[in-house]
């Protein structure tokens, strides 16, 4: 088979928060379609590799290429910022979405202000994907009037409506409660099922083993371990690894 491209590389990304050492010598490459899950302990730097992916932080040492566009150290990275944060999703733990805007403005805004679709076009996209996460009878209403799992699915369409040619999820499902985690999740299962690349940090280990390619295990700011989720949860190598997953198994 010939070798494809990676969509995402990381070639030894080193992060300092001030005298905190987040991320060290982090090696990473991304297949076009792969599903990617980072688990870690909390404060292991899992939020701060993915938030660098798409330029929301700046490192310091090494660089990042996502689709052919290269972020480089302390900010250097010009317009290939700006391509990077058009051409990544991302869904964080905390929904995010525009509290003053109805629930289809949230998802047509950024395609007419930065794509520049009309109104209609927007419209049209935005119907489709809220149908795709079963809420497009929620068009009207303001997120504040939506449950947790309704409002990710919300920032997912909103997500989806830029075209996105990778998906970063920030333990999306962190802030629902229970019995909301399952229609987030079904979403995200059926993206990946219809082939989107995805880079997805969470605790849900059951959805990583089905869903994952690769799990990407995560410890003080070093990738320690990884390898396909069968591997990595049944056999893991290293005792770091073992340790953490003793602990959330
Ligand atoms: P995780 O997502 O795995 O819980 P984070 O990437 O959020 O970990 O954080 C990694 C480390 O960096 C933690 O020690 C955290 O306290 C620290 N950190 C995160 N964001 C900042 C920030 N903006 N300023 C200073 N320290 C930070
Ligand atoms: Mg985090």
């Amino acid at each position: 088979m010939a070798d494809t491209q990676p969509i995402v590389r990381l070639d030894r990304v080193n992060k300092h928060f001030g005298q905190l050492h987040v991320l060290k010598d982090i090696v990473l490459e991304i297949q076009p379609g792969e599903v990617v899950v980072v688990i870690g302990a909390s404060g292991s730097g899992k939020s701060t590799l993915i938030r660098c992916i798409n330029g929301l932080e700046e490192f310091q040492a090494g660089h990042i290429e996502v689709d052919g566009n290269e972020l480089l150290p302390n900010g250097k990275s010009g317009r290939a910022l700006q391509r990077i944060r058009t051409e990544v999703g991302m869904v964080f733990q905390q929904f995010n979405l525009f509290p003053h805007l109805s629930v289809l403005d949230n998802v047509t805004l950024a395609p007419m202000k930065v794509r520049g679709w009309s109104r209609a076009d927007a419209t049209e996209t935005a119907y489709r994907l809220l149908e795709r996460v079963s809420i497009a009878d929620q068009a009207d209403k303001y997120p504040s009037q939506l449950s947790g799992g309704q409002q990710q699915r919300v920032a997912l369409a909103r997500a989806l409506a830029m075209e996105p040619r990778l998906m970063l999820f920030d333990e999306p499902t962190s802030a629902l409660d229970p019995e909301m985690i399952g229609e987030v999740l079904d979403a995200m299962r059926e993206l990946a099922r219809e082939g989107m690349t995805m880079v997805i940090v969470t605790h849900e280990m059951g959805f990583a083993r089905e869903v994952a390619d690769r799990v990407v295990f995560i410890d003080r700011g070093e990738i320690v371990e990884q390898a396909a989720p069968d591997t990595l949860f049944d056999s893991p190598r290293h005792e770091r690894t073992q340790s953490f997953l003793s602990r959330v198994l």
